[in-house]
């Protein structure tokens, strides 16, 4: 059973040539960007529109992240939060922000589905936890983040990691991210560039 399991994920993530060639390519996602109008040709999803104010800033860190790493010649796939097609990508990061209904009770948090990607959630935890004030909660803390959906449309040789930048709805939180934004998507930048040159 586990290994017909096992089976099918991989068919899951096959994909045919020219859409999705192995490679050196980093895979970036804005989280919750597009939507609503996107949920529409996604309707097996759960159309989550994110946290007040989150769909405004994942696109700026995203694109900062994006120009960051294009700019020092690495290829960069920059997808919104619904897209189509299976992609091989070396390293994929999918950016949130949080949100909470008793303010200020969460913070940063890192979610992936393998345990193979936990050596590259710990250097980011290092790497944005050296200057990021408000600490971080375990890893996979939910399984929004163990099992995120667009884990199934990425195969990624190094790792998937969704990124939780801090909780917006922290009025402290919210203040110290909305004015690290570029600092944000260099820092991502940078743990992406450090992760498609390391030999992994
Ligand atoms: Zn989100």
């Amino acid at each position: 059973m586990r290994r017909m399991l096992a089976s099918i994920a991989i068919a899951m993530v096959a994909c045919a040539r020219p859409a999705c060639a192995v490679s050196d390519e980093v895979l970036i996602g804005a989280g919750h960007e597009g939507r609503p109008q996107s949920c529409a040709r996604y309707p097996h999803r759960a159309c989550n529109l994110g946290t007040a104010g989150e769909r405004a800033l994942t696109p700026v860190v995203a694109d900062e992240a994006t120009r960051y790493l294009r700019e020092r010649g690495v290829r960069v796939i920059r997808v919104p939060a619904d897209f189509d097609g299976r992609f091989a990508v070396k390293d994929a990061v999918f950016i949130h922000f949080d949100g909470s209904a008793s303010p200020c009770s969460s913070t940063a948090s890192i979610g992936y589905h393998r345990r193979s990607d936990a050596p590259a959630a710990r250097m980011w935890r290092a790497l944005y936890g050296h200057d990021w004030p408000f600490g971080f909660e375990p890893d996979n803390f939910t399984s929004n983040l163990s099992d995120y959906y667009a884990f199934r449309q990425v195969r990624a040789s190094d790792a998937a990691l969704v990124l939780e930048l801090g909780e917006l709805t922290c009025p402290a939180q919210h203040a110290w991210l909305e004015s690290h934004l570029k600092w944000e998507g260099d820092e991502i930048g940078r743990f992406l560039l450090e992760r498609v040159h390391a030999d992994v």
